[in-house]
């Protein structure tokens, strides 16, 4: 076998154009256009079997696409084989050989490509120091733990300075604490490194810690593309709103719209307002978008108001969670700050929750 190259450095500038993969009649990756930026931590977040996997798997060129152009640094790498991508790659499942130790599974891409012994202890020293495992060099796997091994895997994927790192859900595995350490530690490492990384996840949190811009996908589609607090903020759609943290949704129809705001006509005859910026005519369905944390109990001036019954309340640590029926159509979910002031209106209280116009946004289906 002939050893693939040391992998050019490059920038680390990665072009998905309109990238299509059909499975049998299923198309599950469809026309997907995203341009990552060299150095940017760039994530794709979507329920499962949105396409993510298949997305990174042809970045990685294990699956071929059957339309469509990726570039890494302007060159086409559509068809180059794998092993000629010189990606780095952290999976899941570890994948560190068993029969390897730390510091012979983190040699493993230098042999590969030949790289002078000398040369190799030294980057294989300094990737183990990167990710606090230098004390650890002559273990073998079934002596370390979930998040040490995951440790291992990274090591191997950045020891030979690549300038993009694919990783799909490599911190899976681990549980919710040690989860959120190591999203620091691989955000540190990348920016350190100033290297590109392409991350699938199915966790919104984890999303909008790691990540400069979040791809959010369904159905083999990126419905919408750009900052975790433009996401978050200003949904594009219904799906967007709901699946990236907690969001009331409350159904209706345009009545009036005029200067960047809309009127909203509930289904239980409701009239609420909100910003609005894109044309359509009164009449049609569309939805009042607004988080639960902008809701408060009581109302302001420029303020929407509705009445309504505490059906539920839930004691969540940070916060507050409390659920107001305010008609047949209408629940609306209140979160508060667990602050000394006591826990808000018991279950069964009459309530008014008020909440800012310049808060809530109009999504059409
Ligand atoms: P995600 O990573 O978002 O969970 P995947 O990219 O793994 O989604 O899968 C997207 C869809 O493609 C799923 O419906 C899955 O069953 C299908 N799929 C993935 N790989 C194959 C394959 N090799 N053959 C047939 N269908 C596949």
């Amino acid at each position: 076998m002939i050893a693939a190259p040391l992998p050019v450095i490059g920038k680390g500038a990665l072009e998905l154009d309109g990238v299509s993969k059909t499975y049998g009649e299923d198309r599950v990756v469809d026309t997907v256009h995203a341009t990552i930026r060299p150095g940017e931590f760039f994530s794709l977040l979507g329920p499962s079997g949105s396409g993510k996997t298949t997305t990174l798997m042809m970045i990685a060129g294990f699956v071929l696409p059957d339309g469509g152009t990726i570039r890494v640094d302007g060159a086409d790498f559509t068809r180059v084989p794998p092993q000629r991508r010189g990606l780095g790659m952290v999976f899941q499942n570890y994948a560190i050989f068993p029969h390897l130790n730390v510091f012979e599974n983190v040699a493993f891409p230098l042999r590969a490509r030949h790289v002078p012994a000398s040369e190799l202890r030294e980057r294989v020293q300094a990737a183990l120091e990167l990710v606090q495992l230098d004390r650890f060099a002559q273990r073998y796997a079934r002596q370390l733990s979930g998040g040490q091994q995951q440790r291992v895997a990274i090591a191997r994927a950045i020891v030979f300075h690549p300038s993009i790192v694919l990783m799909d859900e490599p911190l899976g595995a681990l549980d919710k604490n040690l989860r959120y350490d190591m999203q620091v530690e691989i955000k540190e490492i990348q920016q350190r490194l100033g290297m590109t990384v392409v991350y699938v996840t199915h966790d919104q949190e984890e999303a909008m810690n790691m990540s400069d811009r979040i791809a959010i996908m369904n159905h083999g589609r990126i419905e919408q593309l750009g900052p975790p607090s433009e996401i978050y903020e200003r949904p594009l759609n219904a799906f967007v709103g709901r699946f990236l943290g907690e969001a009331n949704l409350i159904e209706g129809t345009l009545e009036r719209i005029e200067g960047g705001e809309a009127l909203l006509r509930t289904r239980d005859g409701l009239a609420l307002r909100a910003r609005f910026k894109s044309i359509a005519t009164p009449g049609r369905a569309a939805s009042l978008f607004v988080r639960p944390e902008k809701l408060a109990f009581g109302g302001g001036s420029d303020a929407n108001q509705v009445e309504g019954t505490v059906r539920r309340r839930s004691f969540l640590g940070n916060i507050i969670r409390t659920v107001v029926d305010a008609g047949q159509a209408t629940h609306l979910t209140v979160d508060l700050p667990n602050l000394s002031d006591g826990p808000g209106p018991e279950v069964g209280a009459r309530v008014t929750v008020g909440w800012s116009v310049a808060h809530s946004l109009i999504l059409l289906d």
